[in-house]
């Protein structure tokens, strides 16, 4: 099996990924899909899909770099 050398590179850095604990992040690429309602908590209800750090796919966007604006 070929591995394609010119994949995105990984989920941490992409900017839809939202580190939430160790190298597992949500991905906000699309709008929170239906969970169930099984959550009496209306949040539960929706989610964002969970994707590790190290995951890729063809939706990636480079996050920006923050700079310093302070100047110092
Ligand atoms: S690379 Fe794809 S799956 Fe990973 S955070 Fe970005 S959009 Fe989501």
């Amino acid at each position: 099996m070929k591995i394609n050398a010119h994949r995105p590179p990984p989920c941490e850095g992409c900017t839809y990924y939202q580190a939430q604990e160790r190298n597992i992040g949500a991905c906000h690429r699309f709008p929170p899909s239906f969970a169930g309602d099984s959550s009496p908590i209306d949040f539960h209800h929706w989610k964002f899909p969970l994707v590790s750090a190290n995951n890729w796919c063809g939706e990636f966007q480079a996050a920006a770099l923050v700079g310093d604006l302070t100047g110092a």
